[in-house]
């Protein structure tokens, strides 16, 4: 049995294949994987990446999909390469498909059409998906292959997940695995989650935190029918304005902070976020303050409490469809996201019961849940310090930030479930350059070498005794 122990040797491998994972990154983003669109596109990236995958030396890499609940998932890339009893098992994970994206809100590029730009001594990737998740692909691989490069036979048990479900919020493979955590295919020692990303482009973090998120239908009806607004407006109320009464409850008035009582709030030892780099990263106009409890840091607001936004309307016309006549029902979407240990039913039911009870002249509000998906902390298990070690070996930093995310990744409550002892590592080249989920997403190239190196700098770790 070989035990690798020199770092040197995988970070050659890495730097060396480099301009060819940079090369299959191109590639994956062309195929449109989008998770709500058409379904060949996704076979496709899937049996690309299995194929990927077994040319890495992951002979058992296959396309699969999960049953559960009447329905089958998309097409899932699974291996399982069980062939040292006793050695650690490690699961990597990534999902490849992406969001949607309207070309013509792209400056930079069409989304499907990657296209490489310099930024200083580094260059970056533009294309939907470039970042999220294909990168996280990509990590996987160049980790894999720089690790079997140096021993092909490294004692270490390695299983992958490539789901291609992720974007849809609620995720076949996560409802089957939070119904069946016992599943031996999902066991593992460390589980390692490349989607995510540092908190600043190279500066290594692990994300600690996710919060939560639980999303609510909240309906209003005044009226049987729209009517004309000079021959009934005044007395008879419009639903679309007594919606805005209902939702500008949700806020307090002078901090912006959540006013929804019986909400949980968390503290984490984070690292601190600047003000600076937090409104440059999310484009704050000059002048507009920024909200939230005052007492809390600026992490805490925005990793341990709660925030609560409208993100859809119906029932009023759009401003090309305007006229004057009085909105008969209105609906909003209200989406919550949450601190990372809160229960999402009972976040749902504060979010119910003040929306009921926020209702004027008489109406009843109906609320319906749409979705939800519990938070994460993680806990330091018995690989924590090699976790740790391997970031700081491949960015030759002497620490490493500890950060939240607002965003939720369902699937990595239902993989604590499944391993409750594991150390789960959540980590990727999703920094806040690379503008997931919005236009013109990118992603650098310096930081898909380095996350691959650390990655690979931690399976090489895990081999030795
Ligand atoms: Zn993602």
């Amino acid at each position: 049995m070989t035990v690798v122990s020199s770092g040197e040797g995988v970070r050659e491998s890495v730097r060396g294949m480099l301009p060819e994972l940079w090369g299959t990154l191109s590639e994956l983003v062309r195929l449109r994987s989008v998770s709500a669109g058409p379904a060949e596109p996704l076979a496709a990236t899937a049996r690309r990446v299995a194929e990927l995958f077994r040319a890495a030396g992951l002979g058992s890499a296959d396309v699969i999909t999960i049953e559960h609940g009447g329905s089958t998932s998309a097409p899932l890339v699974y291996a399982d390469e069980r062939k040292h009893a006793g050695a650690p098992t490690v699961l990597l994970y990534a999902h490849y498909d992406v969001q949607p994206a309207d070309a013509a809100q792209w400056q930079v590029t069409e989304p499907f059409t990657p296209k490489e730009v310099p930024d200083g001594d580094d260059t970056r990737l533009y294309g939907r998906g470039a970042a999220d998740d294909k990168s996280g692909v990509v990590m996987h691989l160049g980790a894999v292959r720089a690790l079997l490069e140096q021993a092909a036979d490294a004692p270490v048990n390695l299983k992958l997940v490539v789901e291609g479900e992720e974007e849809t919020g609620e995720s076949t493979l996560d409802q089957y695995l939070a119904e069946h955590p016992e599943d031996p295919r999902f066991q593992a020692d460390v589980v390692v989650v490349a989607d995510t990303g540092n908190l600043r482009l190279g500066a290594p973090t692990l994300t600690s935190t996710l919060r939560g998120i639980a999303v609510v239908d909240v309906e209003l009806r005044t009226l049987r029918r729209a009517v004309h607004s000079g021959m009934y407006g005044g007395p008879a109320p419009d639903a679309f304005m007594a919606l805005v009464q209902v939702l500008s409850t949700l806020l307090d008035r002078e901090t912006g902070a959540v006013a929804v009582p019986g909400l949980a709030d968390q503290d984490y030892p984070w690292s601190a976020v600047s003000e600076e780099s937090f409104r440059a990263d999310a484009g704050v106009l000059p002048g507009v303050a920024l909200i939230g409890a005052p007492e809390d840091s600026l992490a805490k607001r925005l990793y341990g409490r709660a925030s609560i936004n409208v993100v859809g309307l119906s029932g009023v016309p759009g401003m090309d469809a305007a006229t004057n006549v009085l909105c008969p029902a209105a609906r909003a979407r209200v989406s919550m996201r949450l601190a990372p240990d809160q229960d999402t039913g009972a976040a749902l039911e504060a979010l119910r019961a003040h929306l009921v009870g926020a209702a004027p002249w008489g109406l009843e509000v109906e609320v319906t849940a749409v979705g939800r998906g519990t938070g994460f902390v993680a806990q330091r298990g018995a690989h924590h310090d090699a976790i740790e070690q391997a970031l700081r070996e491949a960015y030759g930093t002497a620490t490493v930030e500890h950060a939240g995310q607002g965003g939720s990744i369902p699937l990595v409550a239902a993989f604590r479930a499944a391993n409750p002892d594991a150390d789960i590592v959540l980590w990727g080249c999703e920094e806040p350059r690379a503008n997931i989920h919005g236009n013109d997403e990118s992603v650098s190239r310096s930081e898909l070498e380095r996350m691959t190196l650390a990655e690979a700098l931690l399976l090489q770790a895990l081999t030795r005794p």
